[in-house]
Order: structure tokens, then sequence, then C-alpha cells
């Protein structure tokens, strides 16, 4: 075995250290203490504040849509979105079995079905052509919308998901729901500041949902956002995630099973810092992504780059090895060596709850289950 030994010296080398490398840790530079301390100082640092507003606000100018809710997770954040689709119970969404397990699960929240059809290789996300040809194959059209002939359900929501920041093949999905009138929502979590043909991901769906997790590209500790054109849906979705309360000035009336989803000032206080660094994430990512590219090229490694006439955030980087034995061998090596690289997720359908879960063959989420690895992606 040659082994990687060089792969591990130059990633050390990259972020100028002899120690431990994690695979992504948040970078605090900017108001992220003036803002919290802010909060405290004014007592707002509950679920109400300046901080969450203008967060909203940013989030919608960001992402080009025309209102942002945000909320206590990502994955609360998809649950929703599902729900304001109009996802009710029994009801199917079509979404890939290669995703962090969060997608799957907000579709099960709303107990719904989740039906997993193939990823594209090179995005690694929800294959347009994979859909078309599942749909062809179980869909049939009624008056009120799309219904799986082998399962009676009604289809109601497709959610692809933009794998570690690469954008699906939006304009081919969003013809084929079109074409099948099935809402399209994008589990936008890894993506903030990828952008398809100049547009940012999570404006093309009816809603998208960001994560703002610990470990995604900025961080509000924990939190999410949906993001919407369509205003009254995202007002909707504020109520919802608001425990459903009729306003009033102080009258307690809900008329809705609610949520109380809301993202607590404190950390939207964290967020709004890291919006303001989030050009100079973005540049710093790709300007590694360079780096590690030519680095894996001189080493006949595939590195994973944007596809044309899409800009990828390089939330989290990704090698493709030649294959299972030769994954597993990096993976050793470089996490034994002190720098942490890590697979790509198991399927779905592997895990107990989704193993009954309808899917297709599946041919490309195996082929990519078995290659990609993750590698340290911090802004240095
Ligand atoms: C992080 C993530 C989520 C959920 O976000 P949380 O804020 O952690 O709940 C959902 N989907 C995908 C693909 C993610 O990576």
């Amino acid at each position: 075995m040659g082994g990687f030994n060089d792969v591990t010296d130059y990633i050390k080398e990259l972020y100028n250290t002899s120690e431990f490398i994690p695979l992504h840790v948040p970078r605090f530079r900017g108001n992220e203490k003036k803002y919290l301390e802010n909060c405290i100082d004014t007592t707002f640092v509950s679920s109400v504040g300046a901080y969450v507003d203008l967060f909203e606000t940013k989030m919608a100018e960001v992402t080009n849509t025309k209102k942002a809710v945000a909320v206590v997770n990502g994955t609360a954040g998809i649950q929703v979105a599902l729900r304001l689709a109009g996802v009710v119970s029994g009801d199917e969404v079509i979404t890939q079995a290669l995703t962090f397990v969060a997608t799957a699960n907000a579709i099960a929240y709303n107990n719904a079905h989740p039906v997993f059809v193939d990823v594209d290789r090179d995005t690694m996300g929800l294959s347009p052509k994979a859909v078309s040809l599942f749909l062809e194959a179980h869909g049939e059209l009624r008056d009120d919308g799309c219904y799986n002939t082998l399962t009676g359900r009604k289809i109601s929501a497709c959610l692809p998901m933009h794998t570690f920041g690469f954008p699906v093949h939006l304009d081919e999905l969003i013809s084929v729901c079109k074409r099948w009138r099935i809402t399209l929502i994008e589990d936008a979590a890894e993506s903030l500041g990828s952008t398809y043909k100049g547009q940012p991901t999570g404006s093309f769906g009816k809603l998208g949902v960001f994560s703002f997790n610990g470990n995604k590209i900025a961080t509000s500790g924990g939190g999410g956002v949906i993001v919407s054109s369509n205003i009254a849906l995202a007002e909707k979705g504020k109520y919802l995630t608001t425990t459903a309360k009729r306003p009033h000035s102080y009258e307690y009336y809900h008329d809705e099973l609610g949520y109380n989803y809301r993202m607590p000032n404190i950390n939207a206080a964290l967020a709004c810092a890291q919006l303001e660094q989030l050009d100079r994430f973005l540049l710093e990512k790709r300007e590694l992504a360079k780096l590690y590219d030519t680095f894996f090229k001189s080493r006949d490694i595939r590195f994973r780059t944007e596809l044309p006439e899409t800009q990828a955030n390089y939330w989290l980087m990704c090698v493709e090895l030649a294959d299972k034995a030769e994954r597993d061998a990096f993976l050793k090596q470089t996490n034994e060596q002190g720098v942490m690289t890590r697979p790509i997720w198991q399927l779905m359908f592997r895990l107990p709850m989704f193993a009954h879960c309808q899917r297709d063959n599946q041919k490309n989420a195996i082929f990519l289950e078995e290659r990609i690895v993750n590698i340290p992606s911090s802004v240095r």
C-alpha cells in the first residue's frame, strides 16, 4: 500500500498545524461577542427581539426571496415547510436516500412517507431523470394531483437536497415537478451561498430551508430558516412556528395545532454576526477548494468541484476514491494520523425506520456511498 501520508501532510500544511484537524469548525471573527452582549444587556435573550427580525430580513435578502422565518433548527424548518406546502398525513414525498437523516425525518414527522429516488453522480443530489422515470412507472395524474399507482397514496411534494452545497439540476427537476403537479421544496440546509444560474439555492422551490447548526457554513449555535417568495405562506409559517397564536394584546387564543419552533434572539444575534462574514467565508472556502483541487489532481484522486452554471459554497469538501477498499484505506490512515475525514452518509433505506420505504434501484447513490469522503473544510 502506497498509503496517503502525503495527503495528511498536505492538509496539515494547509492548516499550518501538527495537531488534530477537525472536519468543520465555526469561525467567530466578527461581531459575535458584541451582539451576544447586547442580548444580555437588553434582556432580549429569548424568542422575540431585534436580532430575530434583522436575521429574517437579511436572510430574505441573501436568498433573493420575499420572506424568511427563523426557526429553532433546520429539521423543524423542513417539517413546517412540508406542512405549508400541503403535505398531510399519509401522503408521499419524493426525496433522495443519499442525505443526512433530517431530510427523511422531517417527512416522517408529518406522518408522510419518504419515497427514495436515485441521485445524479455529478451533483450527488436528486436526479430529475430518475424522478421522471419513477413517475412514468408509478405516477398517475388525477384531478387533485399526482398519485402513486403502487400504493394509492398522493405524491404531494418533492424534496431535493443540495449535497455539501452542490446544487442539483434545478431546471430539469422543476420541469418534471411541473409536469406531474408535485410541489418542489428545497432542503438547502447545506447550501447557503450556493447558486444555480446566478440564483441562490433555496429560492427555486415553493419554500426552501437552511440550517444554522454549528457544523454548517454559518451558525447560530442551533437554528434554521424557512424562505419563500410567497409572503402569505411564509407568514403562515411564522404563525405555525409561534404556537399558532392569533395576534391579540392580551388574550391567548390558538386556532390550529402549532409549534414552539421559534429561534431565540440570542441565536439570531450569532447568526447576524455570521451572515456579515458570509461573503468572506465563501471566498476563503473557494480558495481552499482551489488548493485541494490542484493537489488532488497531482495525486490522481478526484476532488469534487462545482458544475458549469453553478456556484458551490464548498461547505464540506470531498474526494471520490476509486472504490470501497481504497475509501476505507483513506479513512483509516487519515483519521489515524489526526486528520479527520468521514464517509458520506449511509443511505436512508439502510436505517431501520426507513427500510420499508419505496425506492428505485439507487445505482448512483450506492456508487457514491462507497466512494465519497469528506475532508477538512473549515475556513482557515
Ligand atoms: C444539517 C442538515 C439538516 C438539519 O439541520 P439542523 O439544523 O441540524 O436540524 C437537514 N438536512 C440536511 C441535509 C442537513 O445537512
